[in-house]
């Protein structure tokens, strides 16, 4: 059978990546590596729209996370995070473990935060220290308004805005700058189309001063030593270097299509897989600011999400996700992210009608195909 990744993480990737890590292994320090490492410093300042380099470290997106509590806050510190799904709480606890003291903003899952929110929280709470947010929300496939909550950010001077990108970077627009973004998180395995294994982290200018002033304890996470390595062209411990060498042809691949078409595509995928699931009865699970980085599908009363999703492995290859949390059985979700392109769409929606008409679901097969395809063919 052959095997459709469809997950928000890991995601597909390109042929062109995949032979470009099959390459012999480069020495971190070896000249050439070196090189490598100063081509994708640039690139990955295009990506992220900055002028301050980007750290490159090897873990998982989560460990970006981390070292952004670590480095910029002290035991005892407060921070506000915003808390909309299972990686707004994955804030609040590496906050926890660090001993920065947190105030919640809870946001029902499927909606997106208020801004205002946000303002009354830093306006009653002056010792409040960063911000910290989910560009993308990937457990409930929404996109939070962070341009607008980095400007009320932007007017507290001792106030850091964090934002998670690992789901948003490269799939829609991320202006790190000039939208004041003083720290910004991707990882390698969501959007990039590359194996897991990378964490990339932008830092402002206003955020290197807090760390400064920062105790925490942190060792392997220690930016201010990447941030001394990256400006030689390097990495403080060994480079993961294979993956770099498929960051590069990623991101070269990215820069030939061009960003704001890149952004116009992937729009256009989430837009045609949404109406193709709600001209079968099905419904975009987001009340507000939906995603085009994944999709979560509401299921229908009386059916399983997880059925559904287990059924899309099962007898068709693909996988996507189910739902986490109390969203488990409620919603199946379906990436837009990685090595995709306009027939991955129309035959998410195919298999979709396939295995919801298989379980009895009263749909004519082909009605949400037709309503993708037209809208698609409008690109
Ligand atoms: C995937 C993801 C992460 C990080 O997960 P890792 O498994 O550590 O790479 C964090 N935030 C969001 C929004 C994500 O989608």
């Amino acid at each position: 059978m052959k095997k459709y990744l469809l997950a928000p993480g890991p995601t597909a990737i390109s042929p062109e990546v995949l032979l470009s890590m099959a390459q012999p292994i480069l020495h971190h320090r070896a000249p050439e590596f070196v090189e490598l490492l100063k081509r994708v410093k640039e690139d990955l300042k295009w990506l992220f729209k900055t002028e301050n380099d980007v750290l490159i470290i090897a873990s998982t997106g989560t460990g970006g996370m981390e070292g952004s509590v670590s480095n910029f806050l002290s035991p005892g510190d407060k921070a506000l995070f915003v808390n909309g799904g299972k990686f707004g709480e994955r804030w609040g606890k590496i906050c926890k473990s660090y001993g920065v003291e947190t105030v919640e903003i809870k946001v029902e899952w499927g909606c997106v935060v208020n801004p205002n929110d946000v303002a009354a929280a830093l306006e009653k709470d002056p010792s409040i220290k960063a911000v910290f947010t989910q560009a993308s929300e990937t457990s409930t496939g929404v996109a939070h308004p962070i341009k607008e909550v980095a400007e009320v950010v932007r007017g507290y001077d001792h106030c850091l805005m964090v934002v998670d990108a690992i789901s948003a970077l490269g799939v829609f627009d991320v202006q790190t700058d000039a939208w004041g973004l003083d720290v910004v998180v991707s990882g390698s395995q969501k959007a990039l189309a590359l194996p897991p294994g990378l964490a990339f982290v932008s830092v402002s200018e206003k955020a290197w001063r807090q760390a400064e002033k920062t105790n925490n304890a942190t060792f392997y996470f220690d930016f201010k030593k990447e941030r001394a390595a990256i400006q030689k062209n390097q990495t403080a411990y060994t480079a993961a270097v294979s993956l770099i060498v498929g960051l590069e042809q990623s991101l070269k691949m990215m820069r030939e299509e061009g960003l704001e078409n890149i952004f116009a595509r992937r729009a256009l995928m989430a837009k045609a897989l949404r109406e193709g699931m709600t001209a079968i009865g099905l419904s975009s699970f987001p009340k507000e600011g939906a995603s085009t980085s994944v999709t979560a599908i509401s299921v229908p009363e009386g059916y399983d999400g997880q059925a559904i999703y287990k059924d899309l492995r099962v007898k068709y290859g693909i996988t996507a996700a189910g739902g986490q949390d109390h969203l488990k059985g409620k919603v199946f979700r379906i990436s837009n992210m990685g090595y995709l392109d306009t027939f991955d769409t129309i035959m998410a929606v195919a298999a979709v009608e396939m295995v919801l008409k298989a379980m009895g679901h009263p749909l004519t097969l082909g009605t949400g195909v037709g309503v993708a395809q037209e809208i698609l063919l409008k690109k």
